[in-house]
């Protein structure tokens, strides 16, 4: 849907935002909760000006699934490498995610310039609940990691 995904300012106002104090969407799933501002939103606002990178796969990963649930099509596009970008980005409006569970990580940390990241990301759509797993690829490049593609 066209249009339907709001532009992102280099801040984290978003068209469904979420509070600073309230558990980060990438952590909903876990037993140890972690608010959104001390997860993800400070790599969602940092994106713009690189104050804020995040250092592994991983935590590229959830700062990427925290933008989809809030629609992000800014971070997401700029945390994805230009080989395999999209031109945009269209939420479906009718999918709620549920949570992300990172069931295994290759490589990524701090020192890699690769990584894989195996995940879970549960969803609600009109015809029920439902999972997509998938096993993402990211590559660092001059001290920023970005997803290229799903193995
Ligand atoms: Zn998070």
């Amino acid at each position: 849907m066209p249009g339907a995904a709001r532009q992102y300012a280099g801040g984290v106002a978003t068209s469904l935002s979420t509070s600073l104090a309230a558990t980060c969407p990438c952590r909903v799933a876990e037993e140890h909760a972690r608010s959104y501002g001390r997860c993800c939103a400070p790599w969602h606002a940092g994106r713009a000006d690189a104050s804020a990178l995040p250092q592994s796969a991983e935590q590229l990963m959830r700062s990427r699934y925290s933008a989809f649930v809030l629609q992000l099509a800014d971070y997401l596009l700029a945390t994805w490498h230009e080989s395999t970008r999209p031109r945009s980005i269209d939420f479906d409006p009718g999918v709620h995610w549920l949570g992300l569970r990172i069931l295994s990580t290759r490589a990524g940390q701090e020192s890699a310039s690769r990584g894989v990241v195996e995940f879970e990301a549960s969803y609600r759509a009109a015809d029920g609940v439902g999972t997509q797993h998938e096993k993402s690829t990211f590559v660092k490049e001059d001290g920023a990691w970005f997803y290229l593609d799903a193995l």
